[in-house]
């Protein structure tokens, strides 16, 4: 820990707290995540540390590095890859009306994301705003994954708020315990969209929170909230809010979609020229 001197503090998590930290010896500024421990006595779980080890081999363009694990006493660090901000801060400090070749960069760069874990067997299960990070140069990468496997899935934060449930799969929500990589493309539509609406779901009577009295609402055509998205937006966004979890979009498919048809021809056209990807500015 000698090694790093803390710069300012970023954030409460859900896991604890994260700061802004400078290496001493090379000077690269990375973010410190400090674990807290339910089990405090009996020190950090070995499995936990198992698990996020396997996640330093997790190398992809947009998702946040995770250079080390630092286990000292009953504490866990983790040293991640520096980010200027998170999608929150970023909706927010534009008042949530971000352009729509933006909004199509960055749900291109979360489903690549995305699909890139689930190739290598890894479940976000966390996905929200706060959790994907930004840059400068446009980039967004997903931030905090894979804790909930080590840890279980948050439902307090470190400061004891409740954590937001906006962003979770229903069956995810009703109890459902087989749920698998559909969590995570409920989430990235929600991320796309703002809020899920209702729509028909055939085996909901199954999962074991459903209750035969949950209120009625109707159901409210995504067009209608969304009417700057474009008819291939819309289309994408159903297939991600699919309630049925086995009826969800595939990341890999996701990212295959008529609607990111620009972007993948200008990502084949960059790879020729050899050039890096063209960046968007983002912070003036
Ligand atoms: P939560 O789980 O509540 O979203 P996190 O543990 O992900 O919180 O981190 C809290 C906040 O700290 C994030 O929302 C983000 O603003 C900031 N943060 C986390 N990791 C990084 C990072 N690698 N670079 C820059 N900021 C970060
Ligand atoms: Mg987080």
């Amino acid at each position: 820990m000698d090694k790093y001197q803390k710069i300012e503090k970023l954030g409460e998590g859900a896991y604890g707290i994260v700061y802004k930290a400078q290496n001493r010896e090379t000077n690269e500024v990375v973010a410190l995540k400090r674990i807290r421990l339910d089990n405090e006595e009996e020190g950090v779980p070995c499995t936990a540390i198992r698990e996020i080890s396997l996640l330093k081999e997790l190398k992809n363009q947009n998702i946040v590095r995770l250079y080390d694990v630092l286990h000292k006493e009953r504490k866990l660090i983790l040293v991640f890859e520096y980010l200027d901000s998170d999608l929150k801060k970023f909706l927010d400090s534009n008042g949530g009306d971000i352009d729509e070749l933006t909004i199509k960069q960055m749900m291109y760069q979360l489903l690549k994301g995305i699909a890139f874990c689930h190739e290598h067997r890894v479940l976000h299960r966390d996905l929200k705003p706060q959790n994907l990070l930004i840059n400068k140069k446009g980039e967004l990468k997903l931030g905090d994954f894979g804790l909930a496997r080590a840890f279980g899935i948050p439902v307090r934060s470190y400061s004891r708020d409740v954590v937001t449930l906006w962003y979770r799969a229903p069956d995810v929500l009703m109890g459902s315990k087989q749920y698998s990589t559909s969590i995570d493309l409920w989430s990235a539509g929600c991320i796309f969209a703002g809020t899920p609406t209702e729509e028909t779901w055939p085996k909901v009577s199954q999962v074991p929170e459903y209750k035969r009295d949950f209120e009625l609402f109707a159901p409210i055509p995504l067009e209608s909230i969304l009417p700057k998205l474009d008819p291939l937006g819309i289309d994408l966004l159903k297939k991600l809010l699919e309630y049925p979890p086995e009826k969800r979009i595939a990341a890999s498919d996701a990212i295959q979609h008529p609607y990111f048809e620009d972007l993948r021809k200008k990502e084949h056209s960059a790879e020729h020229l050899s050039t890096a990807h063209e960046s968007l500015y983002l912070f003036p």
